[in-house]
């Protein structure tokens, strides 16, 4: 049966659908506001790192034209009285490229393989007149105020604000470690600290993604402007990575250390976290269904976000192939596929958010172990490609205890001489 499918939104979640319907021959429109040639001269829109297993959807699409920057695995800095630090590989790189040069790279490979796009801002009582043209609308606009259309979900929706004041940038002036790697840091009380390898307009540069507790010593990074003065919006952060995140203070080269490509290169606020019910019905009965941050916004410290969009596309994508009718039936298909994914990897980061705050002692018997271990380092960073099997050692206090026994063999050390350390 022939289907029409209209994607309103060229996202990563939009994009990933509709090459994936390109390819299976159904036909498909792409709305959006942006062309491809405006993204090279706009602010930073995120700074996105593919898990390995987001990389493989795009080599299957053919799409990954990037393979060759992609890191290894991760460093752990945790800056205890007795700092941590380890590494976990990953069984095959992962990667991240600016999404200035990434979004229009896959538009450009939509309309290359003859796909439509239609250039333009939707608003909410567009999408009627909109959805009569097609079998399926399929809204992934991002984080802004369309996915009010969908009901929120309260049970998954624990926070009513952000819980972490970001600032977060491209930096030029950071040395690589050892190996290519993405380094986690932790600053109990204060932060994480996120640095990420990424491929930019220049070249290879590093994004910080610092996660400041609210009310914390480093929140004022969310606050101070560089463009007011950016010599001093630079001495402020290099002091506060100084005292805070040390192992990458000693990596900058101090007369180098800037934005990379200039004043655009930073972004400053915060995420709610919200999961959104999975679709809405329309008034001429057809289904307009949530994708990616529409669907479930994440906050950025585990990076799941765009993880979890490209995941749940190509599964909306390979359902709309294989059903004939795109009603609440083909949706419920859809939901048992795409659910637990998109649920835990919110659900694990909202934990992270909680527990790294308030220094959980489940959480820090488990860093201790794995700080321990470089086999369970390994899985532990492997599975950020699996949010699924994180949240199966984190949903209890139990499941992590088990977690541990199982692969030591002997109940976790006691947590004391961490917290003790605080
Ligand atoms: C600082 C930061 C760091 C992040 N790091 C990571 C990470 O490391 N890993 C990870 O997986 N995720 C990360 N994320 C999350 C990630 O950026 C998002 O989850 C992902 O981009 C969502 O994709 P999307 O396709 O749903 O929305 P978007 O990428 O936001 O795309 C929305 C699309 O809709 C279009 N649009 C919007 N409104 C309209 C309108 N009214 N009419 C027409 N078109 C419209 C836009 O132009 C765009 O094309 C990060 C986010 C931030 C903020």
């Amino acid at each position: 049966m022939s289907k029409k499918i209209g994607i309103i939104g060229a996202g990563t979640a939009g994009l990933k659908l509709g090459l994936h319907l390109l390819k299976n021959g159904v036909e498909v429109k792409l709305f959006t506001d942006r062309r491809p040639e405006e993204y090279a001269g706009m602010r930073l829109l995120n700074t996105v790192a593919h898990h390995h297993v987001t990389v493989e959807r795009e080599d299957k699409l053919g799409v990954n034209h990037w393979p060759d920057v992609g890191y290894k695995g991760h460093y752990y800095y945790i800056g205890t009285p007795e700092p941590l630090q380890f590494y976990g590989d990953l069984v095959a790189p992962s990667r991240a490229v600016d999404y200035r040069i990434y979004q229009p790279q896959l538009m450009q490979d939509f309309i290359d393989r003859g796909g439509d796009i239609e250039y333009g801002q939707i608003a909410h009582e567009d999408l009627d007149a909109i959805a009569d043209e097609f079998d399926l609308l399929v809204v992934c606009t991002g984080k802004g105020p369309f996915g009010q259309m969908f009901t929120h979900e309260p049970a998954y929706s624990p926070f009513d604000r952000p819980q972490r004041a970001l600032c977060v940038g491209l930096f030029k002036g950071i040395r690589e470690p050892e190996t290519r790697a993405l380094t986690m840091y932790f600053s109990p009380g204060h932060g994480e600290m996120i640095e990420i390898p990424t491929l930019s307009f220049n070249g290879m540069v590093n994004a910080l993604v610092i996660e400041n507790h609210i009310g914390g010593d480093l929140e004022i990074l969310a606050k101070t402007k560089y463009d007011d003065d950016p010599k001093a919006f630079i001495a402020l952060l290099l002091e506060k990575l100084q005292k805070h995140y040390p192992t990458c203070y000693e990596r900058i080269d101090l007369e180098e250390f800037d934005l990379a490509n200039g004043p655009l290169d930073i972004l400053q606020g915060g995420v709610t976290p919200t999961v959104r019910n999975s679709y809405a019905k329309l008034p001429n009965g057809k289904i307009a269904v949530a994708l990616g941050d529409v669907q479930a916004v994440v906050d950025p410290v585990l990076g799941q976000g765009a993880n979890m969009a490209s995941y749940a596309a190509i599964i909306l994508g390979e359902e709309i192939v294989a059903n004939d009718v795109l009603d609440e039936r083909f949706m419920e298909k859809v939901d048992a596929r795409r659910r637990d994914r998109v649920l835990s990897a919110t659900r694990w980061t909202n934990y992270m958010l909680s527990s790294l705050a308030t220094l959980d002692p489940n959480l820090l018997q488990f860093i201790g172990a794995v700080s321990q271990n470089p086999k369970l380092a390994d899985e532990f960073t492997e599975n950020f490609n699996f949010p699924e099997k994180q949240w199966d050692c984190f949903s209890s206090p139990e499941r992590v205890q088990a977690w541990i026994q199982a692969r030591l063999g002997t109940p976790a050390n006691d947590a004391e001489e961490l917290v003790a350390a605080e």
